[in-house]
């Protein structure tokens, strides 16, 4: 088996649409993120849903908390290049003027919206549109109700028992266009609750570490909750919440996919060493030039950069392009092949024009335009050059212990 033949399992889940957007069913786990403007300033909230889109959102969230705002939402979802959803918390007027403002989707919490008569006049009236729902649970704003039986704590059994009354109510008004979040800022707990969740119902789910907080840390915390259940196979749709430009959640949620496999690749990927002694060259600024440089340009290749060229090309030999360094040149590879040796103020603009050769021609069409053998046999000489100065790889650990055994012996 190889890399590329290693797939995740997904659970099966009922299909929804969001504005065209599949949920659910195995269909491409979505990216979600949500607007930080006054919903009301149309054309700031537009920027921004612009942005988001660029970075990889598919679906977008806005506030809906007074009126202004559902006026703005009429203005935002037909100019909106993605699907918007109104976000509700109190008031379920604010849902219905919503849907008449024409959203693709609603997000209700039922920790805030509780009299089932309310719930289900906003339920039918979204059956009657055929517009989605998500029951958004969040460990901080559960019933008080709910909180107080089950011990005064927020549990996974009962915000799972909170999505599913109100599951209950939208049922009894036969709607069933429906996926459920139930999201809190600690992670073990969330991630029990969606397992719970994912026991208990085939709806389609979207994930989240509620109030993850700033990056770095909050983007940590986001994913160690996300990714641990998408390897499991639970979930349908994820939001990153963060403390940062929102164009950051949907730039995380779509890397942790294409991370996942769970999504094509549509931009680099770039993967560098971490540098260590052996370091030619300075792995760090190299490796952010080439980012710099590749990045946000429509090249869905990895690239590899590598500090050294004892240990690079064989560490990164899936990558569709490399470089390491070596005495004051860059090595460049391709699927593992060296095809060039360039000097080292080149090395970026080199890895840039043979990144757009194979985005357009294919690795295999950039390793038949050069003589290989001569760029090995060059590669090879600053290759032995380097061991002779250093030593042996890396990665020989009985030459290690001779080296040692030499040392100590003298
Ligand atoms: S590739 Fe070379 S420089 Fe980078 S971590 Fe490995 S041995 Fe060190």
């Amino acid at each position: 088996m190889d890399a590329s033949s290693v797939t995740l399992q997904r659970r099966s889940t009922r299909r929804i649409e969001v504005g065209g957007v599949p949920v659910g069913g195995g269909e491409p786990v979505s990216v979600q993120s949500m607007t930080t403007t006054k919903t009301a300033d149309v054309e700031g909230t537009l920027a921004q849903i612009y942005a988001l889109a660029a970075a990889g959102c598919d679906i977008v969230r806005c506030t809906c908390n007074e009126a202004e705002a559902a006026e703005g939402l009429a203005h935002i979802v037909p100019r909106s290049p993605i699907p918007v959803i109104a976000d509700i918390h109190h008031n379920h007027r604010m849902a219905l003027a919503a849907i008449d403002a024409g959203v693709h989707g609603l997000r209700l919490n039922p920790g805030n919206i509780r009299r089932p008569e309310h719930i289900k006049a906003v339920a039918a009236a979204a059956r009657d549109r055929r517009i989605p729902i998500r029951i958004g649970v969040n460990g901080g704003s559960l019933d008080p109700e709910l909180y107080a039986r089950h011990g005064n704590a927020v549990t996974p059994e009962a915000m799972v028992e909170s999505a599913l009354m109100e599951l209950a109510y939208f049922e009894e008004v036969d709607f069933d266009l429906v996926k459920i979040s139930v999201k809190a800022s600690n992670v073990p707990l969330m991630i029990e609750a969606y397992r719970q969740l994912a026991d208990a119902t085939d709806v389609p789910l979207h994930l989240g570490v509620t109030e993850a907080g700033p990056l770095p840390e909050g983007l940590i915390k986001a994913t160690a909750g996300i990714a641990t259940l998408l390897a499991e196979g639970i979930g349908d749709t994820i939001r990153y919440s963060l403390t940062a430009d929102p164009v950051e959640e949907a730039r995380a949620g779509r890397v942790l996919l294409e991370s996942l496999g769970l999504r094509e690749r549509s931009d680099i990927d770039l993967i560098a060493c971490p540098s260590c002694g052996r370091a030619e060259v300075d792995v760090i600024k190299v490796a952010e030039d080439a980012r710099a440089a590749l990045a946000g340009r429509d090249l869905p290749l990895q690239v590899a950069v590598m500090g050294c060229v004892v240990n690079g090309p064989g560490e990164a030999r899936d990558a569709d392009l490399g470089i390491a360094a070596g005495r004051g040149r860059g090595h460049l590879f391709v699927k593992g092949q060296n095809v060039a040796v360039v000097d080292e103020d080149e090395m970026v603009d080199q890895l840039l024009e043979w990144a757009e050769f194979i985005a357009e021609h294919g690795t295999e069409a950039a390793i038949a335009r050069v003589d290989t053998e001569r760029a090995a046999r060059e590669a090879e000489r600053d290759r032995s050059a380097l061991l002779t100065d250093k030593g042996e790889d890396a990665n020989s650990a009985q030459q290690r212990v001779e080296l040692i055994r030499r040392d100590l012996q003298g």
